[in-house]
């Protein structure tokens, strides 16, 4: 989750913003064998609305406001959350792979 390499924690995980980068720069690990296809956007999703949700309608139930407002609060700042927590959620997925030896080849 650190977006470090999984074997090492030292190598950079992505050479981007979610690019993966195949090799690890300081132990030569093959992190782009790992599998995080449509897993890191979903748990994005999950923990986005979850977490986030709650406070909505608390706000929504505290204050009277248009659903105009609401839009233009939580919308701006529901996609800058999931901005930020895909690349998280990927280098988790990523992690989680490698430590369960779950590799594009032997996939189930
Ligand atoms: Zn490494």
């Amino acid at each position: 989750m650190a977006r470090k390499c999984p074997a090492c924690g030292i190598g950079s995980l992505f050479c981007g913003y979610l690019a993966v980068r195949p090799t690890c720069p300081a132990c030569a690990n093959e992190n782009g064998q790992y599998p995080s296809d449509d897993f890191a956007p979903y748990v994005t999703i999950f923990l986005v609305l979850h977490l986030f949700m709650p406070p909505l309608i608390f706000a929504d139930r505290t204050w009277e406001m248009s659903i105009w407002t609401e839009g233009a609060i939580a919308l701006p700042l529901f996609s800058i959350i999931t901005l930020i927590v895909l690349p998280v959620a990927k280098g988790g997925v990523i992690g989680f792979a490698w430590s369960q030896g779950v590799t594009r080849g032997n996939l189930p």
